[in-house]
């Protein structure tokens, strides 16, 4: 177990030295979103937009001082510059915005999908979990409620709604500038996938993966949703975690498996929201049992209800378990998810409940939403 606190970890930043203000990064309410967690150290230092890259040496030399700490096992740490000017002296706290000062029409300010009322983002500790499948059920069950719903596929490694969602074909756009999101079922939806054959190999780097996340808000007619999904790339890493940080977020759900329990992973996906003070509503377990196709049995694979039992733990709502069943596979892989092909089913009416669950949590959180800080750089 890790030894490093977050006071040391300030302390330490506390000697870090902006030339041009020649105040401390810490004193002058430059540092904002530290986390210590195990060991693994994640800060942002906050910047004048006009600086840009020019306080890359700062950020920098932030970095080299954390790394040179005993027991600090990675550091993470990124420029923002707050939406509304610089940040506030004082201002040095982990928790850097005050939730209940922000509107949920946050997306609006920062000219992202600014018809949106809430972006949600369905993320994963890794890859192969559902994931993608739960992004499209989620989204489709959200709409048969009435709700007016967009998804974007931000999993540009490895973009599956075209395919889930039953779409292809390319946008269109009429002016050159602003593409017309395509749409099936009644739901509106962007990937990349749409703009890049699926045999292309894709190699992003960082920043690319941001700048294509905020062109698919910004440069999208999604006219007026109640709820965009964004379907995460996998993981957490850093170009996660910036994401989750550049995006207005509304709140995050996360996907996992019994076994990715088990393995920690989904607990990686917690904690980078809670990193960048993403409300994070709730987790749920897919391919929480097997159901025998012939029979009807249920098998309990791998430990069954680790999610629950995990989500109690950290004080988050479960949402559900959605079983291992051929016919998700085959409907989500058949670009007829089971929420519109099998309504009546009962998988259908579980994703039903999911989305009527993290409707109203929505709803009940407005007023209470979060604007996003804006990445310069990494
Ligand atoms: P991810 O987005 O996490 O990489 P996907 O949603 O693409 O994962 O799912 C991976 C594969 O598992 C897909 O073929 C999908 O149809 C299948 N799958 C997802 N959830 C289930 C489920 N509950 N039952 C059966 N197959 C599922």
């Amino acid at each position: 177990m890790s030894r490093v606190t977050e006071e040391a970890v300030r302390q330490v930043l506390s000697r870090v030295v902006d030339p041009d203000s020649r105040q401390d990064i810490v004193s002058s309410g430059m540092l904002s979103g530290l986390a210590v967690r195990d060991g693994h150290v994640t800060f942002a230092v906050e910047v004048d937009p006009q600086k840009g890259s020019e306080m890359e040496p700062l950020r920098k030399a932030a970095e080299k001082a954390v790394e040179s700490m005993p027991d600090v096992l990675s550091v993470t740490a990124v420029l923002t510059a707050q939406s509304q000017g610089k940040a506030a002296p004082g201002n040095a706290g982990s928790a850097p915005r005050g939730p209940a000062t922000d509107s949920p029409q946050s997306a609006q300010k920062n000219g992202m999908a600014p018809g949106v009322k809430y972006i949600v983002a369905v993320a994963s500790g890794k890859g192969g979990v559902g994931k993608s499948t739960s992004a499209t059920n989620l989204a489709l069950a959200l709409s048969t409620l009435g709700v007016r719903v967009g998804i974007l596929d931000a999993d540009i490694y490895g973009p599956s709604q075209p395919r889930m969602m039953g779409i292809s074909g390319r946008p269109t756009s009429t002016d050159g500038k602003i593409l017309k999101p395509m749409e099936n079922y009644g739901v509106k939806c962007m990937s990349m996938g749409f703009l890049v054959a699926e045999d292309t190999p894709m190699i992003w780097r960082g920043p690319m993966v941001q700048s294509a996340l905020q062109q698919m808000l910004r440069d999208v007619a999604w006219g007026e949703l109640d709820v965009l999904i964004v379907d995460m790339p996998p993981g957490t890493g850093d170009a996660q975690l910036t994401m989750a940080q550049q995006v207005p977020l509304a709140g995050a759900v996360i996907i996992s498996t019994p076994q990715d329990i088990a393995l920690l992973d989904a607990k990686k996906g917690l904690n980078m929201f809670r990193k960048v003070d993403v409300p994070v509503l709730g987790i749920v377990e897919n391919m929480s049992y097997f159901c025998c196709p012939n029979c009807g049995h249920q098998s309990h694979i791998f430990s069954h209800g680790g999610a629950r039992k995990e989500a109690e733990k950290f004080g988050i709502d479960f949402l559900g378990e959605v079983p291992l069943d051929i016919e998700i596979r085959e409907t989500s892989d058949g670009g007829q998810p089971i929420v519109v092909s099998r309504p009546d089913s009962p998988h259908a009416s579980v994703y039903r409940d999911i989305a009527s669950a993290v409707w109203s949590k929505l709803e009940a959180r407005e007023g209470r939403g979060r604007a996003a800080p804006r990445i310069v750089m990494q």
